[in-house]
C-alpha cells in the first residue's frame, strides 16, 4: 500500500466548522494530519491548510467524507517562488500576506518567507513592485 503525502486546503461552510471532522479523519481513516494554518471566522466559512499523510485507499475515501460533509477539498499543488537576490526588503508584499509567510525580520527589517505557511493566495505576486514573486505548478 503506497502512503500519499500532500498538502490540501480545506474550505468549510459555517454548517461544519463545529463538527469534530479531523477527530474523523485521523480515527476513521487513519488520516495523519499537520495543520499548518487555520483561519475559521465565527459564524463565516472556515478555511484550513492541512499537510496529510495516508495509505493511497484512506486518501480517497477520507476525501470522499469530506466533500460529503459540505467540505470543499482543493489540492494545494501550487508554490509560489521569490527572486531573493533581487530583493530589496521594501516590506510591500508583506501587506497583502495574510498567512504571515511573507514577514520584516524585526531585527534586520529584511523579508523572511516561511513556505510552509504559504497557502498559495497569489496575492503578493501583483504586488511586488519587482515581479519578484510568482506562481509554480
Ligand atoms: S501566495 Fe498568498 S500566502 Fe503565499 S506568500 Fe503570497 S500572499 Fe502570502
Ligand atoms: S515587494 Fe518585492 S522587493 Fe519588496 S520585499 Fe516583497 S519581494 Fe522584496
Amino acid at each position: 500500500m503506497m502512503t500519499q503525502r500532500k498538502r490540501i486546503i480545506l474550505t468549510f461552510p459555517s454548517l461544519v466548522i463545529e463538527k469534530p471532522i479531523t477527530y474523523h479523519l485521523v480515527k476513521d481513516f487513519d488520516f495523519k494530519v499537520n495543520i499548518l494554518r487555520a483561519k475559521i471566522v465565527s459564524g463565516e466559512e472556515g478555511r484550513l491548510l492541512f499537510e496529510v499523510e495516508a495509505d493511497e485507499d484512506d486518501f480517497e475515501r477520507g476525501l470522499d467524507f469530506l466533500r460529503s460533509e459540505g467540505v470543499e477539498v482543493t489540492p494545494l499543488s501550487k508554490e509560489i517562488r521569490l527572486n531573493e537576490k533581487a530583493c530589496t526588503h521594501c516590506g510591500a508584499c508583506t501587506a497583502v500576506c495574510g498567512s504571515g509567510a511573507l514577514s520584516l525580520d524585526k531585527d534586520t527589517w529584511y523579508l523572511s518567507f516561511d513556505v510552509d505557511k504559504c497557502v498559495a493566495c497569489e496575492l503578493c505576486v501583483d504586488a511586488c513592485p519587482l515581479g519578484l514573486l510568482s506562481v509554480h505548478f
